[in-house]
């Protein structure tokens, strides 16, 4: 326990973690560095043993990256956190560290492109078998368990449907099945949902999206008990090196200051936004959490704070709507990122899963005429006049051409 356990979330965002060098700076220091010197051959010697709990190598362990880790740890509630170069290796690292060949895990079909690709093709072919479900049906979990399953692994709420999974339900069945629930929190953020507290063993983050928030840097957490992080996690880290540089950690650590600030008006601004979207003739449906009106609003309340920064729209008229409508966005910018200071969109169907086979992205609700959002920290007036401009565009005969900016 130390000062920082008994400060509330956004004290702890900017002060949590701080360690300071001789000269006694204010912001966090970068330490650059690969490795360290020691004073004598004796105090390395120390070093390596474990006798003396100093820095090493920076593939292992770093200052700058520590202070992210025990920052993220305080915002999370969580014993222990582990930062990497990138979200896709923190989920890698949460999965792989702790299986073997034989084993088999239980994952919700709704999931962003490269994490079903590690649980449905990279892990299969070490010999670990792995079972899709439609993870908002509990039933579905229950029946996947075999006497061999040893990881859950889900998002809520899912990219790009905006589909939520009961945590606490899921957590249940893993916990009865004597395996670990992952639960990939990007999309709600730390701010918004807690799933350890909801029963999940690790939460792993992209830092890539909302925590750093600006656009600028990789990085990925993984977040779980101290005993787990240092028996199993900490090896693989150590001996196959996914370490974050030194310099995306420092981003990502003064991003934190900022976080629950920025996500807190994201959020406000989409349930707004999600409003405007639900009223114009040429939505046929907007996905939001916020909403009484998302299929899964109840739950919404149980385990979220609020809505959230996403939405999910889909468009009456297909896909000639949809990119009419993005292409007649300004401020709104194209792109496949989320979680930025900049508001973004982007067309699910033929670009983040444009390589998933027709028939299963129909099956995940990624229609042709669907957009997700993610809000940013725009004036809301500008966006909801962007949006209410390119709607109207849309009912329009003759595409617009895409604004210059
Ligand atoms: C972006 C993202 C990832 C991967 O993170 P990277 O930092 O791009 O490697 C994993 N899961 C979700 C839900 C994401 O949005």
């Amino acid at each position: 326990m130390t000062e920082n356990d008994k400060l509330r979330p956004a004290t702890r965002l900017v002060h949590g973690g701080t360690t300071r060098s001789p000269f006694g700076e204010t912001s966090e220091a970068l330490f650059l560095t690969q490795g360290f010197v020691y004073p004598s051959a004796e105090a390395a010697e120390a070093r390596f043993n474990g006798e003396d709990p100093g820095f090493v190598y920076s593939r292992y362990a770093n200052p700058t990256v520590a202070m992210f880790e025990e920052r993220m740890a305080l915002l999370e509630g969580a014993e222990a956190a582990k930062a990497t170069a990138s979200g896709m290796a923190a989920v890698t690292a949460a999965l792989i560290c702790d299986i073997a060949a034989g084993d088999h895990i239980v994952a919700a079909r709704a999931l962003f492109g490269s994490c079903l690709y590690v649980v449905s093709q990279f892990l299969p072919r070490l010999g670990v078998s792995c079972t899709l479900v439609d993870g908002p049906d509990l039933d579905q979990w229950r029946a996947a368990v075999r006497p061999e399953t040893k990881a859950f692994f889900l998002e809520s709420p899912a990219n790009p449907t905006i589909e939520l999974i009961d945590i606490a339900g899921v957590a249940e069945i893993a916990r009865a099945a004597g395996a670990r629930l992952v639960v990939d929190n990007v999309f709600a953020t730390p701010i918004l949902q807690k799933p350890l507290e909801l029963g999940a063993h690790t939460v792993v983050y992209s830092a890539t999206k909302h925590i750093d928030g600006h656009g600028r840097c990789l990085g990925g957490v993984v977040l779980s008990n101290a005993e787990w992080v240092e028996e199993k996690l900490l090896p693989y880290l150590k001996h196959t090196g996914p370490a974050i540089s030194p310099f995306n950690a420092w981003v990502l650590v003064k991003s934190l200051e900022t976080l629950e600030l920025r996500v807190t008006r994201q959020a406000d601004t989409a349930a707004s936004l999600a409003e405007v979207l639900a009223m114009h003739p040429a939505v046929k449906r907007v996905a939001y959490p916020g909403r009484p009106d998302h299929p899964q609003f109840a739950l919404a309340c149980r385990q979220m704070r609020s809505g959230g920064t996403m939405i999910a729209i889909e468009l009456a008229g297909g896909k000639e709507a949809a990119f009419r409508f993005a292409n007649a966005l300004s401020i709104i910018k194209l792109s496949n990122n989320l979680g930025d200071a900049k508001s973004l969109i982007t067309h699910p169907a033929t670009t983040t899963h444009q390589s998933v086979a027709e028939e299963d992205r129909i099956k995940l609700g990624i229609t042709d005429g669907m957009l997700r959002l993610s809000v940013g920290l725009e004036d809301p007036a500008d966006l909801a006049e962007d949006i209410a401009a390119a709607l109207d565009a849309v009912a329009a005969e003759a595409p617009p051409a895409r604004a210059a900016s």
